[in-house]
């Protein structure tokens, strides 16, 4: 607080677990005062392989010997852009940032200057960054700027629809689809209640988009790497026309890449399309995505983040029945929401019938018996999670569960 605005560098740290950490291992956070946490926060999602991952530091480390940023070409640029295609498998060229945000913006922007439109159709409840122009929240039902300062002008192209709604966006799109460059999502909304798309949604999805000479867009940036090597697009089998990744592509450093279709991305190269960024693909960057990327091919750990993950709902979802408590686990292994309540979830709307106010009173009660969770209700699991950290982690939200109901 001395130092810094509410003690944090970035707003969404000001809820949920808050401690002074001093190091972490694997699936361990340990803080300055000897106590430690099963995390399931995982940095927000970046650190899929677990916290320092050997291999990964060590090749970052070595690689930056030889300098960090060049102002040029090298390399592990090249290695890790052959890397990320050959996992993803659908797109043919990848630029890479510093952050989601920043891709996110490339996208947008490449979208508007191949179609020559304006207007972008996004959904309630599904995040893109923290810039004016995706930030929105909602209140009393109606969708707007989220932060005092951002100016709503800057939402005027946006068209926020329910998500999971084919027919409503067919009927946007009817009307106004002549005006639309871009339909942005993430595939699996995990960022609000990790809910997954209805059957058929994302095929209708792109069926529209198609007709009405849309770009769409997937915002990978949790879902990629983190639910199999080719994300969110593998999974449901249907590919965008261009995808934003970052968090579980780089071992816990900070880079983010923007990967779609040869004729849409080449207008960067043109220099038609301005994409750019001191900091793009430096050397840190490539050499943690070469490592990371090249584990999640060569020792894929999808099939153990997929056992823990699964152990871990049902032993909570034990939990709470035991205690006759409607707690409620839902979600994909990798990824996947708790919160109180019994209701049928598919967007936003039916999210807030949930009991989140509740959950997130319990969230601190979790942190106290050594559980580093978010306040929003989503769980992370890394390939760092095994049998110690499940024991302990069911040992440890029962202990809270206990207290906190008694
Ligand atoms: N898109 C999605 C789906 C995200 O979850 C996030 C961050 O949580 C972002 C974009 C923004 O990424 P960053 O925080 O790296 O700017």
């Amino acid at each position: 607080m001395r130092l810094t605005p509410g003690g944090v560098h970035s707003n969404v740290r000001l809820a949920g677990a808050r401690d002074f950490i001093q190091r972490a291992q694997g699936a361990w956070l340990y803080s300055v005062d000897g106590q430690d946490y099963v995390d399931y926060l995982l940095g927000q999602g970046p650190n899929f392989l677990g916290h320092a991952p050997g291999h990964v530091i060590d090749a970052v480390f070595r690689a930056c010997k030889d300098g960090v940023i060049f102002g040029g070409q090298h390399e592990l640029e090249v290695r890790a852009g052959e890397l990320v295609l050959e996992a993803l498998g659908w797109a043919d060229l990848v630029r890479f940032s510093m952050t989601g945000t920043e891709a996110v913006q490339a996208a947008l922007r490449l979208a508007r200057a191949v179609t020559g439109r304006t207007k972008v159709v996004r959904f309630e409840g599904h995040y893109h960054g923290w810039l004016d122009n995706v930030l929105i929240s909602e209140r009393d039902g109606r969708w707007g700027p989220a932060s005092r300062g951002q100016l709503a002008s800057h939402l005027e192209d946006s068209i926020i629809l329910p998500w999971n709604d084919a027919e409503r966006l067919a009927d946007v799109l009817e009307r106004a689809g002549e005006q639309v460059a871009a339909v942005i999502m993430e595939p699996i909304m995990i960022n609000a209640g990790v809910i997954e798309p209805r059957a058929g949604y994302l095929e209708e999805v792109r069926r529209l988009c198609d007709e009405h000479g849309i770009v769409l867009i997937f915002d990978e940036v949790i879902a990629g790497f983190r639910l199999g090597l080719g994300g969110a697009t593998e999974r449901y089998g249907v590919t965008p026309d261009l995808a934003t990744y970052g968090k579980a592509i780089a071992g816990g450093f900070p880079v983010a890449a923007l990967a779609g279709r040869a004729d849409l991305m080449a207008r960067f190269g043109t220099g038609e399309v301005n994409h750019s960024g001191t900091f793009n693909a430096s050397v840190m960057a490539m050499a943690a995505v070469v490592a990371s990327v090249g584990t999640l091919i060569d020792e894929p750990p999808y099939d153990r983040v997929a056992e823990h993950g699964t152990a871990l709902m049902a032993g909570l979802r034990e939990i709470g029945l035991a205690r006759n408590l409607p707690l409620r686990v839902s979600g994909l292994p990798a990824a996947f929401h708790v919160s109180f309540g019994d209701v049928e979830v598919t967007d936003y709307r039916s999210l807030q019938q949930l009991d989140l106010a509740r959950y997130e009173r319990f969230v601190p009660v979790l942190v106290e018996h050594g559980l580093w969770v978010a306040g929003r209700g989503v769980w992370y699991v890394s390939a760092a999670h095994g049998p110690k950290e499940l024991d302990a982690a069911l040992t440890r939200f029962e202990k809270a569960l206990t207290q906190w109901v008694s």
